[in-house]
């Protein structure tokens, strides 16, 4: 019997619909387990924008902070239409989210993907080696590198030039290399650390930590990949891989490419974690204003991120599984939401959706 705080962040557009259907879920598990979960709702993004005038308070911020984990569904609205994005950049519902990964320190995202056999028909990639599926995780280094470095643009000579940094500190890869292993431990035991070592110095040291931080996991299995070799193998053989490891633009890249494969931004959850058991769960998609209000969402991204925060901040493996199962057998049973549907399978709601995922856990 375990008792966790989480905080909850609805957010915007389908936000809200999806959020209460992982919510459902996670009654469940806590009702068929014996666990306690204390939900705080919490406003982050345009609804915040439109009660407190900005996208994230001091508030929320805290009781993130006071809570195990975080359970978000998606910020944002119309950017052409919605109000929002007439404001000054700083005060948009996207500043709420860039300041939260801040605030709590959020330095690894963890992007599962995952080709289940029934939605395979949605993978672009040839059949012979869609069909054999696969199940990977990307994560990529968040805080540092290329996006974070000293940048500047200047006449040199007489000619514009421009300057990014990347830059990164032994420490930064030794945190982000630990919890690579971390999570290979609780997968199939295999890092794969993508880097460019035969052109950048970062890449260099980024190897040789990784190299270092492995000694200590002797059961995972490293292997060294070079960036350019890694997009091409991610499309010719994506089955070979189950922890990719990288810094942040190379992993901004590369967790794009990964997730196209699957096909459905509507199946993809995302974990963004610290040194601590503590993270942020949310589906990989945005606020979708085009579905919202309709109960047409898919809510699976959000379910399996809730599945996340089950396993990696809760250490609830077996809960964890039940809820990933459940989503499985409700895809063999033919339900579909709308982003996924196809002939022959039997169209649901959102909320139905997130009843029949409840039921099977
Ligand atoms: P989007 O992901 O919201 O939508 C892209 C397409 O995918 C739409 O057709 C949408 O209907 C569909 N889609 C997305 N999630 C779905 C789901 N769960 N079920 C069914 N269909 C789904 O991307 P966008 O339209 O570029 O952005 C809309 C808003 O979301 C913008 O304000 C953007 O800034 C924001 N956004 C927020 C986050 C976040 O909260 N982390 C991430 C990306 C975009």
């Amino acid at each position: 019997m375990m008792n966790k705080k989480i905080a909850v962040i609805k957010g915007d557009g389908i936000g809200p619909e999806i959020v209460t259907e992982a919510m459902k879920v996670l009654d469940k598990v806590a009702e068929k387990y014996g666990h306690k979960f204390d939900y705080t709702q919490l406003l982050m993004g345009g609804c915040s924008i439109d009660v407190n005038g900005v996208p994230l308070t001091d508030e929320t911020i805290a009781e993130c902070k006071a809570s195990d984990a975080v359970l978000m569904g998606s910020i944002g609205g119309n950017t052409t239409t919605s109000p929002w994005y007439k404001l000054p950049a700083d005060l948009r519902p996207e500043a709420g989210l860039l300041k939260i990964r801040k605030e709590l320190g959020l330095f690894a995202n963890l992007r599962p993907c995952l080709l289940y056999p029934q939605l395979s028909g949605a993978c672009p990639l040839k059949e012979e080696i869609s069909a054999k599926g696969f199940d990977m995780l990307i994560m990529r280094e968040l805080t540092g590198g290329l996006y974070f470095g000293a940048r500047k643009t200047e006449e040199v000579d007489g000619v514009m030039t421009a300057v990014d940094t990347l830059s990164y500190n032994e420490k930064e890869i030794r945190r982000i290399a630990v919890k690579a292993f971390e999570v290979a431990m609780k997968r199939r035991k295999k890092v794969t650390s993508v880097d460019k070592a035969n052109v950048l110095d970062s890449s260099r040291l980024w190897r040789k930590i990784v190299t270092e931080v492995a000694a200590d996991y002797p059961e995972v299995e490293l292997e060294h990949m070079l960036v350019d070799n890694s997009a091409m193998q991610l499309v010719r053989d994506p089955a070979q891989f189950d922890v990719m490891v990288t810094e942040n633009m190379f992993g901004d890249i590369l967790s794009d490419e990964a997730s196209m494969i699957t096909g459905s931004i509507g199946m993809l959850p995302s974990a963004s974690m610290n040194e601590t058991k503590f993270g942020l769960y949310e589906p990989s998609g945005g606020s979708a204003p085009d579905i919202a209000g309709q109960d047409k969402a898919n809510p699976i991204a959000t379910i399996l991120s809730a599945a996340m925060m089950l396993r990696y901040s809760f250490d609830m493996t077996e809960e964890a599984d039940a809820v990933e199962a459940a989503v499985t057998k409700v895809l063999e049973e033919g339900y579909r939401t709308g982003d996924i549907m196809s002939e022959g399978c039997k169209p649901v709601s959102c909320s139905q959706m997130g009843t029949l995922i409840a039921e099977r856990v």
